[in-house]
């Protein structure tokens, strides 16, 4: 299970400040909350994504249960490489009326290697463009009373929120509700023969790296 992590800040600096080293777990167990359980979170070590490349999702582990919480940074993508600075940007063009291969031969420039047919990122765009599509719609619908009336879009949402991030300002605003809306952007986990497919992990560069330890420990 992923929970959000207020990092406040771009991929780039969530990185370069190797800032999943001030994740805190959430103040409640997720498995164990509902439930009325008390529980305790102790730390579980990180897994590396694929990109940006350098970032590490710190994890903790509920006592109870053994299970784990990934404390996602709130400018990652959720079961899904990139950023979400870069969904939006790509959005907002879409807006704009820049076609989809003017944006993929962006996009490939800076995800993709030098070789890869445009095919790939062309799909990534397409369905990224999507996805902002769904999200803006569902946070407007849940949150009435601060998005209502709103048409849901990048450029109104930036105009309504005066902010350049309205994703992730989003993604603050739905709350516990962002582990009900579908990844990239919302937390709701993947079904399990999703994660069992081939490459159905592939934001996680590595998986589990040994025992916590020193490791964890802030810098
Ligand atoms: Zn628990």
């Amino acid at each position: 299970m992923q929970s959000m992590f207020a990092c406040g800040c771009t991929s780039e600096e969530y990185v370069t400040r190797r800032l999943w080293l001030k994740a805190r777990p959430p103040e409640e167990c997720p498995y164990c909350s509902l439930k009325g359980l008390e529980c305790s979170l102790v730390l579980h070590g990180y897994y590396d994504r694929v990109h940006p490349k350098g970032a590490r999702v710190r994890r903790y582990r509920c006592t109870r249960t053994g299970r784990t919480v990934s404390m996602l940074a709130d400018c990652l993508a959720s079961h899904s490489c990139g950023d979400v600075d870069t969904m939006e940007r790509i959005a907002k063009q879409r807006e704009e009326k820049s076609s989809f291969g003017k944006i993929a031969a962006g996009v490939a420039r800076r995800l993709y290697r030098p070789e890869q047919p445009i095919e790939g990122p062309l799909r990534w765009v397409k369905r990224r463009v999507s996805a902002v599509g769904g999200f803006l719609a569902a946070v407007v619908s849940l949150r009435p009373e601060e998005l209502g009336g709103v048409e849901p879009t990048v450029t109104a949402l930036r105009a309504h929120l005066g902010s350049e991030r309205v994703l992730v300002e989003l993604r603050h605003l739905a709350g516990a509700q962002l582990a009900g809306l579908d990844p990239p952007l919302g937390l709701r986990p993947r079904p399990l023969n999703a994660v069992l497919v081939p490459g159905g992990r592939f934001h996680k560069a590595r998986g589990y790296r040994g025992p916590p330890g020193v490791r964890d420990a802030p810098d």
